[in-house]
Formats: structure tokens, C-alpha cells, sequence
């Protein structure tokens, strides 16, 4: 609906433009989730696909051309790319004001420095789903396991935002159950099959489960083992069906955001 009053009122829908390189399955697998939402909500998209082998140069050409088109609005480099491509550069070369994941410095320096920003996809769908059970922020305990640029880091900024009394826990963490027990707020990403049960979570709290994970046997797990851990929580994310539609949806978000700062401007 929202989509469709912009093209009336615009003359046009958001644009993302995503770019993969090479065959990855898995990469293939969220790009055609991202394509398939932008189908889904009625906007465009560019689908730009390289081979494995293509050259920094000519990435850096396509992200040029595509930041200099105007019926563009978003632009995504799906990760990782492959070992002789520089990432830091692919992302740098990206047009803030496109970034559509919130990767750039730019939008990273603004995001801590409490300026407007582009807040990245994944960490704003987490805040979105703990605001969602009602749950008051300010001054609750929350853990965040896993320091990563794109999860751990960005999500422990925004519940700091909301006042929450933040931990980031990692791999050299001592005792980190003991650590996990004390979160009203519990977010996991770390990519490792149910490393959080049950014993590691505080009656009642938060989890949010950011982990994917693919068993021998070929099935989607989290970083928490879901079973043991729901019978304390008070609210918990499946794996499938949690973080991860909530991050395309974000992405979306994010598009139109882009889309109207571009029209509006
Ligand atoms: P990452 O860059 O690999 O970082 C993993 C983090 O986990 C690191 O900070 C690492 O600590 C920490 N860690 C590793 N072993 C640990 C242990 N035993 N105890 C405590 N911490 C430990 O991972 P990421 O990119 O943030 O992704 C994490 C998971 O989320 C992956 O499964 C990924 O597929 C998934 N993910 C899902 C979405 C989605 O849309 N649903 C989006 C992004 C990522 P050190 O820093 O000390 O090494």
C-alpha cells in the first residue's frame, strides 16, 4: 500500500539495485529473498550478477554507474565476495546516500555518533522486534553475544540508545552462561549451532536469535537451542522465520527511506 501511494504521488517506485558476485549458494539464496521482496511490496529492482572472477575494477565500475543512476535508489553488494576483492573498498565506493545496508564508514561514524543515519538492516529489525513485545528499554540489562561490525556492534549501540545497560559478550568472554543469565535482554549472533540453552537464559527475558546455521542434515538452526531456552523466556525468535525476514523487511524500509530522501531533496 505504502509503495503504491508513493508511485502516485512520485511518478515512481523505490529502486534497489543488488549486486552478487559468483555462485555462492547461499548469497544466492538471500539475494533471491531480497529480489523476490521487492516484487512482493511492488517496487523495482536491478539485479546485477558477476562472475567469480570478475575484477575489483569492474565491481567498482558497476557500483559507479549504479550510484550515478538516477532511477536508483538503494544499492546492495551482497557478502562475502570473493578473496581478491578488496570489501572495505566495494563499500566505501558505495554512495552513502544509497547504502541501503548501512555498511559505509559514513553511515557507521553517524550511527555512534548519534547523527541521522542509515541504521543496518539486520540490528534494526532486532530493535523493531523487541519493541514489538512492549518491553521498556531503559535501564533493563541487555547481552549481546557476538562483536561483529555488521550485528553484534551496531545492536549493542542501538539498545544504548535506548538506555539499556549493555554487555557484549564474545569469544573470549569468561563464564559466558553466567553472563547470559543476567540479561533481561538476550541477543546471540555468533553462527554456532545452539550454543545458548535453556541454563544460559534469565526467566522471562528477551532472546533474540540472529544465528544461521545449516546442519549436516541440511536444516536452518539458530545460535539458540530453541527448545530448552523458549520454556524460560518470555519472548524468543524462531530460526527460521525471526531475524532473518525481519532483516529484508528492514531492507525494504530502508529503500523507501532512501527513495524518499532522494525525491524529497
Ligand atoms: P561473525 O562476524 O562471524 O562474528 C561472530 C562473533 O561471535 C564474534 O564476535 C566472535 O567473537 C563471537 N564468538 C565466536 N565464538 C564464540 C563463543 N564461543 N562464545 C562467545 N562468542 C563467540 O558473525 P556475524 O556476521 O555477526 O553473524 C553471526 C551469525 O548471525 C551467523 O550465523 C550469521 O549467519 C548470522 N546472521 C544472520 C543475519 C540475519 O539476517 N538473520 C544477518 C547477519 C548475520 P570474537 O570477536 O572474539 O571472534
Amino acid at each position: 500500500m505504502r509503495v503504491a501511494a508513493l508511485a502516485e504521488k512520485y511518478g515512481r517506485v523505490p529502486c534497489l539495485a543488488v549486486i552478487i558476485v559468483g555462485d555462492n549458494p547461499a548469497s544466492r539464496s538471500y539475494v533471491r529473498g531480497k529480489i523476490k521482496a521487492t516484487e512482493v511490496t511492488g517496487m523495482d529492482s536491478r539485479l546485477v550478477e558477476l562472475p567469480e572472477d570478475v575484477s575489483e575494477d569492474r565491481l567498482l565500475e558497476v557500483i559507479a554507474e549504479l550510484n550515478a543512476d538516477a532511477g536508483v535508489d538503494g544499492i546492495l553488494v551482497q557478502l562475502p565476495l570473493p578473496k581478491h576483492i578488496d570489501e572495505d573498498r566495494v563499500i566505501d565506493a558505495i554512495s552513502i546516500e544509497k547504502d541501503v545496508d548501512g555498511f559505509h564508514p559514513q553511515n557507521v561514524a553517524r550511527l555512534w555518533l548519534g547523527r541521522p543515519c542509515i541504521v543496518p538492516c539486520t540490528p534494526k529489525g532486532i530493535i523493531r522486534m523487541i519493541e514489538t513485545t512492549g518491553t521498556d528499554l531503559a535501564g533493563k540489562k541487555a547481552v549481546v553475544v557476538g562483536r561483529s561490525n555488521i550485528v553484534g556492534k551496531p545492536v549493542a549501540k542501538l539498545l544504548l540508545d535506548r538506555n539499556a545497560t549493555v554487555t557484549i559478550a564474545h569469544s573470549r568472554t569468561r563464564d559466558l552462561g553466567a553472563v547470559c543469565l543476567e540479561a533481561d535482554i538476550l541477543v546471540v549472533a555468533v553462527g554456532r549451532p545452539g550454543m545458548v540453552d535453556g541454563s544460559m537464559v534469565k526467566p522471562g527475558a528477551v532472546v533474540i536469535d540472529v544465528g544461521i546455521n545449516r546442519t549436516e542434515e541440511g536444516k536452518l538452526v539458530g545460535d539458540v537451542d530453541f527448545e530448552s531456552a523458549s520454556q524460560a523466556a518470555g519472548w524468543i525468535t524462531p530460526v527460521p522465520g525471526g531475524v532473518g525476514p525481519m532483516t529484508i523487511t528492514m531492507l525494504m524500509e530502508n529503500t523507501i527511506e532512501c527513495f524518499l530522501d532522494r525525491v524529497c531533496k
